[in-house]
């Protein structure tokens, strides 16, 4: 049977619906507005392109948004002090700061100065900590768009082998956490894989579920899984293409035709886990205003 695909713009899509719809009964019922801040500081052209993306996906949710756009030589302590005066704005119920920052601004520092409140990246140590005791949190929104892909694509979770590539504090890591959690959304078996891993396609043969979050294309081939496998490819990587106009085209870490020939459902990039990031951060906007209204 021809695999899957786990179609992450349509499931954005269907997301983002059921969003505006609670955005706008939150407005009727609590004359309550969401709203987000969203600061850039400096000019990298990637992040600009995220921060643009996150206006429109507010504007089209029917959210506020709070674009902050700071100059590369921002001082920390400026930041610092716009941070404070987001953390006290009623009309601010999540913040989001761009990554990275400029070199001389210690991002952690700043992190931690978002209210946990406000903390809609799930960043902040003191929700990475609730997240690992499996308390209600906001979750951070890549891993968690990925685990809202499996569930809302039908597929079952609970008693599963689930494989990760890649251990980082965004995507792997909080992955093996959530996906081990005792709840109908969880309750895998995780195994992490990584570059010291030895053997590594000896564990992906064995996973019912692979998870691929490594930033290198081809990391996953045919020959790394069994039949029937369920692959969510978060990686995006650039390779070159001279037949693109822009010269290169996106690709992630599967080698997503052969795999896919094998699989029973298999995400493709683009149009995977992209859409689903931004659908996230809207989806904890969301929380944090009823955890604000104690609804
Ligand atoms: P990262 O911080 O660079 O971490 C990559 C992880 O993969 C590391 O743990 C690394 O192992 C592991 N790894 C790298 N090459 C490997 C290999 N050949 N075999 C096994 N493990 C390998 O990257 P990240 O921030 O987690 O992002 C991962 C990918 O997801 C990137 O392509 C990124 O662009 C993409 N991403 C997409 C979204 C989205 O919204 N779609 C969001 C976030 C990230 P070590 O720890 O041993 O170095």
């Amino acid at each position: 049977m021809p695999a899957k695909i786990i179609d992450g713009k349509a499931i954005a899509e269907e997301m983002r619906a059921e969003i505006k719809a609670e955005a706008q009964q939150l407005n009727a019922q609590h004359g309550v507005t969401p709203g987000l801040a969203v600061v850039l500081v400096g000019e990298d052209p990637a992040s600009q392109v995220y921060v643009r993306m996150k206006g429109k996906a507010c504007a089209e949710a029917e959210f506020f948004s709070d674009e902050r756009k700071l100059p590369a030589d921002t001082s920390e302590s400026d930041l610092l002090s716009l941070i404070a005066e987001l953390n006290a704005d009623e009309k601010i119920h999540g913040i989001l700061v761009q990554l990275p920052l400029p070199k001389h601004i210690d991002s952690s520092k700043v992190l931690l100065a978002i209210d946990p409140a406000k903390d809609v990246d799930g960043f902040h140590p003191t929700n990475v900590g609730k997240m690992m005791i499996g308390e209600q949190t906001f979750l951070p929104c890549t891993p968690h768009g990925v685990v809202q892909m499996l569930v809302r694509s039908g597929v079952e979770i609970p008693g599963k082998h689930v494989v990760i590539v890649g251990r980082s504090n965004i995507v792997g890591r909080p992955l093996m956490n959530m996906l081990s959690q005792k709840n109908d959304h969880a309750n895998a078996t995780v195994t992490c894989v990584h570059t010291r891993t030895k053997d590594m396609a000896g564990f992906t043969r064995q996973a019912d579920i692979i998870i691929a979050a490594a930033g290198r294309p081809n990391t996953v081939t045919a020959d790394m899984v069994k039949d029937g496998v369920v692959v969510i490819d978060v990686g995006v990587n650039r390779v070159e293409d001279p037949t693109a106009k822009r010269g290169f085209r996106l690709v992630g870490d599967v080698d997503f035709e052969a795999v896919k020939a094998k699989a029973a459902a298999i995400s493709p990039v683009p149009g995977g886990v992209g859409p689903m990031t931004i659908t996230m951060l809207l989806y904890n906007t969301i929380a944090a205003v009823k955890a604000k209204l104690g609804i």
